[in-house]
């Protein structure tokens, strides 16, 4: 992998790199503000499940202090199987439906027809609750019907480099959260700011979202989050905002608290974490969701710790 240089910051990543002095980045989603001083704190399943699921997931989240909602409804899968828009909506008790055969591929207009459903209900929960939601695109020609219903546009960490993703949410008002690929540098990530940047596309944040590491300590987590890589892109982008995901980071609810702790005291400007009712019932990472109850003491110690960082 290849470091910063000073070629680097003059030819290749100037925009990207200037202080906060020389460009004033303004990002907001819907009523929230993001970066210069504000800890935005989003939370949600990892994938919506029915209308029920996110209504309670979103008053639950909001009491809690959350300022946003996360939700996926076209999910990245690692095997083809199981996409959870092959799913009926789940009832309250989170029994997956399975009326439609697993092992079915959908062609991409039924899956943005089904989709179009659930970012529906998903929109209302975010307003019933004060809540801007963020959703994760994958197919650029969702752009338009997504744009009905998010507040915020997810571009996940297989997609960091999508050159059809980046073109087409560049076009968009709305606010981008783009992940740092597991394998992919700082001076990459600074690269694909780079392209926003260029594109004149400025109100976007980068998600810290693990890495791949020769060990993770414990057969059930994937990766390892980067926690120094918020201190460095910091040095090197400071009017970029940097969120931490400490779900996909770890894939294993036993380190959130303390990795959500960590980034926070590291600088980060946002955290982003699945949060389920039945975290073990969850269709997509049960691993990693974390309850209500956890959420709720997260966030009070969070917000405390990024307020002894940032006053001191
Ligand atoms: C997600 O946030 O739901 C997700 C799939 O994230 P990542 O791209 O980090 O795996
Ligand atoms: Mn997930």
């Amino acid at each position: 992998m290849k470091d910063i240089t000073e070629k680097d910051l003059k030819e290749n990543i100037p925009l990207a790199t200037r202080t906060i002095q020389e460009f004033e980045r303004i990002i907001k989603a819907e009523k929230v503000n993001i970066g210069r001083g504000n800890l935005t704190i989003i939370a949600g399943p990892c994938t919506i499940e029915s209308k029920t699921q996110i209504f309670e997931i979103a008053k639950e989240v909001k009491e809690a202090g959350a300022d946003m909602l996360r939700g996926g409804v076209f999910k990245p899968l690692t095997f083809p199987y199981n996409d959870p828009l092959n799913r009926k909506d789940s009832d309250s008790n989170c029994q997956q439906g399975n009326d439609y055969s697993s092992r079915i591929v959908l062609s991409l207009d039924e899956k943005l027809k089904r989709a179009e459903k659930r970012f529906g209900y998903f929109k209302e929960a975010g307003e019933k609750y004060g809540l801007p939601i963020v959703s994760e695109i994958i197919y650029a020609n969702s752009l338009e019907m997504m744009s009905k219903y998010v507040d915020m546009l997810q571009i996940g960490y297989r997609h960091m480099f999508n050159m059809d993703l980046i073109e087409a949410v560049s076009t968009s008002k709305k606010p981008i959260l783009i992940k740092r690929h597991a394998g992919q540098s700082l001076r990459d990530l600074l690269g694909v700011c780079e392209h926003f940047e260029a594109r004149n596309k400025h109100n976007f944040v980068v998600c810290e979202r693990g890495v791949v590491a020769p060990h993770t300590h414990e057969s059930n987590s994937r990766f390892i989050g980067d926690i120094q890589s918020i201190l460095a892109f910091k040095k090197y982008a400071p009017s970029i905002p940097i969120f931490f995901d400490p779900s996909h980071a770890t894939f294993n609810r036993d380190y959130i608290n303390g990795m959500t702790w960590a980034a926070v005291a590291a600088g980060a400007d946002g955290i982003i974490i699945e949060v389920h009712p039945n975290p073990e019932k969850a269709w997509v990472d049960p691993l990693q969701a974390i309850n209500f109850k956890n959420f709720k003491k997260l966030v009070k110690v969070t917000r405390e710790i990024y307020d002894l960082v940032h006053k001191s």
